[in-house]
């Protein structure tokens, strides 16, 4: 049976132009915008929604997540203290809240802890409506070489017997191009959407630097070549501006963190189109530097964010000042847990983002990254009906998306989920 439904907005962000709109009304037809319009008429039949308090969004997008552990607190241990069951399981979790949280879809950037592909089954659930949950788009697995960031074995180097066994767990951790050339096939094989490699090393890991060349470049060219020859994507994990230059040459499709950007590889991305997922929050301690709360952080993450918070300093600044391609993404692994992606909101505001452009990065922009912007990631006539609604004003208010107080995806409406603290 054919559905009508009225969102009445008090005001609109539509995910293309960069205002707020007052009065507007959404048509809905069968859970697809049939049209965005200034007129108060009600279609007979139709279902009214009235949101007229709040300020309504396109659902909103996290490009970076994480998705196959429970509580951030234990991430390493549930690496072995739980079956991939559990963390399929998480999966499912971490994607029933993400929605809740006005979340309508997700971009999964490899693994942490899991060694296996629930993540793909997830998405086909979710996708065939078997659970409610995120739209999510997936890596499953890194690629990634011995004792990198990727390789979460790392952590246990001073017992070589486990750590090599762990390291023999994960599937896409190797050496050499075939072997990347391989993995890349078998990643498309078993469901990925996109491929995510480490590039450079990284904060959270013990044992290596932001700054060190993980992949070399017959590698890394292997991967890309290989992804594109597929007709899929490729995005890494990477810090070293110089690391960012090489694979922009080689025509990487985006990359993640850049957290240590200069304006030479900034323009660099600006000329090629490649976008950026900047991943703010985790180093917000480091860039408006606050010793006090450095203090929680895991002994080896401490240290390395002391070291580079003059870097993430001035990095963060050529980012916000550049007119790069954005998307939003958390990363969060070591601050939050992984579906309260509104605290990213923040990490934008108080770096000076202009509130119109992180709406668009974690909208419009980011359902272009994830590949899904022919359906999603804007409200216009044609597109899905995902749709989120927010209580606090967005334009001041830096805590504002970790309030939800209305979610819809595909034109049905799920309970939302409240975890601020801000
Ligand atoms: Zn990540």
């Amino acid at each position: 049976m054919e559905r009508l439904t009225i969102i009445k907005c008090g005001k609109l962000y539509d995910g293309i132009h960069d205002e707020l709109q007052e009065n507007m009304q959404i048509l809905i037809r069968s859970g697809k915008i049939e049209e965005v319009t200034g007129s108060t008429e009600v279609p007979e039949g139709a279902e009214v929604i009235d949101l007229s308090h709040l300020t309504v969004t396109p659902g909103m997008i996290d490009a970076h997540v994480h998705m196959d552990y429970r509580d951030w607190h234990r991430i390493r241990e549930e690496v072995y203290q739980t079956s991939e069951e559990m963390k399929t399981l998480a999966v499912l979790n971490c994607a029933q809240k993400a929605l809740a949280h006005g979340f309508t879809s997700v971009r999964h950037m490899g693994n942490i802890n899991a060694f296996g592909y629930g993540v793909v089954d997830v998405r086909n659930a979710i996708n065939q409506g078997m659970f409610h949950g995120a739209r999510i788009i997936c890596a499953p697995l890194s690629l990634c070489t011995a004792g990198s960031h990727g390789d979460a074995s790392q952590s246990y180097a001073g017992n070589f017997r486990v750590s090599a066994v762990l390291q023999n767990m994960k599937p896409a951790c190797g050496c050499g191009s075939d072997f990347f050339v391989n993995a890349v096939r078998e990643q498309v094989k078993y469901g990925a959407d996109f491929i995510k490699i480490m590039a450079t090393g990284g904060f959270f890991t013990p044992n290596d630097t932001p700054l060190q060349k993980q992949m070399n470049d017959d590698e890394l060219e292997a991967v890309i070549r290989t992804a594109h020859e597929l007709g899929t994507t490729v995005t890494a994990h990477v810090y070293a501006p110089e690391m960012m230059q090489t694979m922009l040459k080689m025509g990487i499709d985006g990359c993640e963190h850049g957290s240590l950007m200069d304006e030479e590889t900034a323009a660099m991305f600006e000329e090629k189109g490649a976008y950026l997922v900047p991943t703010f929050c985790p180093y917000d301690e480091a860039v408006h530097y606050d010793p006090e709360k450095l203090k929680d952080k895991q002994p080896e993450f401490r240290a390395k964010l002391e070291l580079y918070k003059d870097r993430l300093t001035e990095g963060r600044k050529v980012i916000v000042n550049s007119q790069i391609k954005l998307g939003y993404g958390t990363d969060f692994v070591a601050n939050h847990q992984n579906y309260e992606s509104g605290w990213e909101y923040d990490a934008w505001m108080r770096s000076g983002m202009d509130p119109f452009r992180i709406l668009k990065a974690a909208t419009k922009t980011n359902a272009e990254i994830l590949g899904i912007d022919s359906f999603t990631g804007t409200i216009e006539k044609g597109k899905n009906a995902d749709i989120a609604a927010w209580g606090r004003d967005l334009l001041t208010d830096s805590g504002a998306l970790l309030d939800c107080a209305f979610v819809m995806k595909d034109g049905i409406v799920y309970q939302t989920e409240s975890g601020s603290d801000l």
